[in-house]
């Protein structure tokens, strides 16, 4: 690999080289969402970073399994151990089988996630579908000693765990004794030997209806075994990088990181990695206060907090303009700002994709200026994927093309220079960054609204129906049209 990556562990403190296992392979897992209410957008910048960490590491030539998934049972209210399960709990409301919501949030996500480009998983596997590794696993953890069964639950050990020398709290910087004294007694966690054990397994009250046998009766598997058995099951007992927002350090990587040692006797990830949050005009999110943001409010400007709607290329590229690591703060002015970049962006690109390349005099210092800029962008990205600073560069080979470069068709570079170029500036922006042009010039809208009218005149036969069907609208924002809809979703302004 001649591309040496740096990746800030999260567990060190440090950025460290990265070193695969099983180089060129690198199996990377992403705790994804729980699916029982529409993504919010803090969790779309979480798998946004890591959609570029995936997408970077093939564009360098790694192999990569990606493996991210849906949690579709045993995540309690609060994050804590007792209380309902999320997705039973909204069924309940809503009336319908866990599973209906659990489809419906999965699509919902999907949807999405498509809209901002993201690549899909390789393997995208659900708690559910995974009782018998979580049981296999927790038999394993047992059979260790690193856990005990209490009337029908089984819950870590985390004192015999620290006996033996391991760290229970190093990723998150909570220091053990702290976690012991400070761990309250809630009602029903008594039967634990200490409060700040966690539970690998919960018995079922009869009113709790997600519940599966085990040889220890009726239950549902603890929150944080699923990453575990699932990431074993598919990357092996020791992953190269595991990702989450940073919210998930405490208590869940934490508890993954125990289960991992318990039950494989190897550290479970080689790198942790974790991104930060967003804020919205410099507050945090909160459904409570009304300063909250939908993915699809963004896309059809219905939130009095944003001026117009966004395009999902342009929210994902404003995203990218920080780093991962970093605190994102989403406004109005900020969004118009990325917009501008964007457009600014595409049409350097588009002159690029125009050029026909003559030669004319060759003028050295421009010729190493673009050699360098090019190896600058590799040089970021190999930097903790360093995201901002890699558009900062693209930015500097956008000002060459539009000074005088493309004036003289890129004659004042070398063939060989040119060519690299157009390599570099392109791949980076579409496959490492993932952005796509909104606007691929009249005639690509104009095909594209002649197929979905065709699809529109199709639906309206079928259905006596003539509002628009989301596959319908999908398609449209992908063209990068505008379309503002009221509630009841039967009038509609296209921009
Ligand atoms: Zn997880």
């Amino acid at each position: 690999m001649t591309n040496q990556i740096y990746i800030y562990n999260s567990l060190s403190g440090k950025k460290e080289k990265f070193e695969p296992v099983q180089s060129p392979n690198v199996g990377i897992y992403v705790c994804g969402p729980t699916v029982y209410s529409e993504v919010h957008l803090g969790n779309c910048r979480t798998f946004i970073s890591f959609d570029i960490v995936v997408r970077y590491l093939k564009f360098i030539g790694y192999n990569v399994r990606y493996v991210r998934n849906i949690t579709d049972a045993g995540h309690l209210e609060n994050d804590a151990e007792i209380g309902e399960d999320k997705i039973a709990k909204k069924a309940k409301i809503e009336q319908l089988e866990p599973m209906e919501i659990v489809q419906r949030y999965t699509l919902d996500f999907h949807k999405v996630m498509s809209l901002f480009n993201a690549i899909t998983p390789n393997i995208e596997p659900t708690a559910t579908g995974h009782i018998i590794e979580q049981i296999e696993m927790i038999n394993k953890i047992l059979k260790n000693g690193y856990a005990y069964e209490k009337n029908g639950s089984v819950y870590f050990d985390i004192k015999k765990y620290i006996s033996e020398g391991y760290k229970y709290g190093e990723l998150s910087g909570r220091s053990i004794d702290d976690l012991i004294s400070g761990s309250r007694d809630l009602d029903g966690q008594n039967e634990k030997n200490e409060t700040v054990d966690f539970a690998l397994w919960k018995k079922a009250s009869p009113q709790h209806i997600m519940k599966w046998l085990s040889p220890w009766g009726d239950g549902f598997p603890g929150w944080h075994l699923e990453c575990s058995a699932m990431g074993t099951k598919y990357l092996g007992n020791q992953m190269d990088i595991h990702g989450g927002g940073m919210d998930l350090k405490f208590p869940h990587h934490e508890c993954e990181i125990a289960q991992g040692y318990a039950a494989n006797k190897i550290s479970p990830v080689k790198c942790w990695m974790h991104g930060n949050m967003l804020t919205l005009n410099g507050k945090r999110m909160s459904k409570s206060t009304g300063n909250t943001l939908l993915p699809e409010e963004l896309f059809n400007g219905n939130n009095e907090l944003l001026e117009k709607a966004y395009s999902p290329m342009v929210v994902r590229f404003f995203m990218l303009q920080a780093h991962y690591r970093s605190v994102l703060d989403f406004s109005s002015d900020a969004l118009n700002a990325a917009e501008k970049g964007f457009h600014k962006l595409m049409e350097a690109k588009n002159k690029l994709d125009k050029a026909n390349y003559i030669k004319t005099n060759i003028n050295e210092i421009i010729d190493q200026e673009i050699k360098k800029l090019c190896l600058d962008c590799y040089k970021h990205m190999n930097d903790d994927f360093n995201t901002p600073k890699t558009i900062a560069t693209l930015f500097e080979i956008v000002s060459q093309i539009n000074s005088k470069l493309a004036d003289v068709s890129f004659g004042m570079i070398s063939e060989d220079t040119f060519l690299e170029l157009k390599k570099t500036f392109n791949g980076f922006i579409e496959e490492v960054l993932g952005i796509k042009d909104v606007k691929k010039g009249n005639e690509a809208i104009t095909d594209g609204l002649i197929d979905i009218l065709l699809e529109m005149r199709d639906e309206a036969k079928q259905n006596k129906n003539y509002a628009l069907s989301d596959k319908i609208r999908d398609q449209l924002i992908n063209l990068g049209i505008v379309i503002k809809d009221n509630k009841e979703k039967t009038t509609y302004t296209i921009t």
